[in-house]
């Protein structure tokens, strides 16, 4: 727990991303959960997931942006993302981070930001999913999808919800009468025990409770881990009601539990792998490092062998 705040911690460093960021031998190592640089590289990898029989996600990294400038090219590469996935066919949705297009900035303008990339993705039929990030913005993360599923629709844009905040299951039930569509996951951000629960018994229970709540809804939901405890569970309430396998999808991330994904696509479940590319690793890397200390361990044998 505490190896986890601290990775966390050091995610959120600026000195030591300068550095990392510059240390080859470092970037190298990121390349287990990150597909490269370029939206090229990320198109690649995606390749190789739909081959395998599972679509994707892209996510341009970048967090906490803090120009104009900045976000408004966040905004290109989305655009030009979506028009990648037309030409190529490949099987694809985007995931976009609010503070990416500058909600520590002004919310107004990360609203304004988001909306030409979920416009454009409702022109070519394709989807949206705002990813959720620290408790400092939940509300006004939940505040701008409102607004945007008011405009274009549950079949757009979707939201992600975090199984360890203590106000999910109310949110969840809040956003299911929209409808809409909910990326469950546990959550991957340090949070005091005032709004996340400590333990993880809790986080999981709250985690089959909220998955529970979505398949029940009829609505096309994303079941986000790598937790075989998690993956049983669903599975097995999908199955003792009557829930077909094509009603919703499980969600993993690049890199992690490639096995499990396959195994999952093997049998006939809708499989969605999260691919994260671009420069700005740094912070989503620490924490991939953060959720499992095995993960600090392969990456310091690799960067002191001789
Ligand atoms: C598609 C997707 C999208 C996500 N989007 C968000 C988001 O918008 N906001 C947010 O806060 N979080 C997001 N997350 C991260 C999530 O909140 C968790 O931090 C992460 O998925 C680990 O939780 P778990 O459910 O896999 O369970 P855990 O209990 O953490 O892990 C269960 C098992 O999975 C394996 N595992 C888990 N993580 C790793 C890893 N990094 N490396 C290797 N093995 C691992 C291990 O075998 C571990 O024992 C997302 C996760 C996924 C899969």
């Amino acid at each position: 727990m505490v190896a986890r705040s601290a990775l966390i911690y050091l995610s959120r460093q600026e000195g030591l991303k300068d550095f990392a960021t510059q240390f080859p031998l470092f970037k190298k190592l990121t390349a287990r959960f990150v597909a490269g640089e370029t939206i090229e590289q990320a198109a690649d990898a995606i390749r190789e997931i739909n081959a395998r029989g599972a679509s994707a996600s892209f996510d341009h990294l970048n967090e906490s942006v803090s120009r104009v400038a900045e976000t408004e090219e966040e905004v290109r590469e989305y655009l030009r993302v979506l028009s990648r996935i037309d030409d190529t066919g490949i099987r694809s949705n985007v995931s976009i981070k609010l503070t990416q297009f500058g909600l520590g900035i002004d919310s107004e303008l990360a609203y304004k930001n988001a909306r030409v990339v979920v416009e454009d993705a409702a022109r070519r039929g394709n989807f949206v999913r705002v990813d959720m990030e620290g408790s400092d913005v939940t509300q006004i993360t939940i505040d701008i999808f409102k607004r945007l599923h008011a405009e274009y629709g549950e079949n757009t844009v979707g939201i992600v919800m975090q199984s360890y905040l203590r106000r999910t299951v109310d949110d969840v039930k809040d956003i299911l009468k929209m409808p809409a569509r909910i990326r469950i996951c546990k959550g991957a951000y340090n949070e005091p025990a005032s709004v996340a629960f400590p333990d993880k018994k809790d986080v999981d229970d709250n985690y089959v409770r909220i998955m529970q709540m979505l398949l029940s809804s009829g609505v096309y939901h994303g079941i986000a881990t790598h937790d075989e405890k998690m993956i049983e569970a669903t599975v097995s309430f999908a199955a003792k009601n009557n829930i077909g396998k094509e009603a919703f999808e499980f969600q993993m991330l690049y890199g992690v539990r490639r096995d499990l994904q396959e195994q999952l696509a093997r049998d006939g479940f809708n499989m969605r792998v999260y691919v994260p590319y671009g420069a700005a690793w740094y912070p989503y890397f620490m924490r991939r490092l953060a959720e499992r200390p095995a993960n600090v361990w392969f990456i310091a044998k690799n960067l002191f062998r001789p």
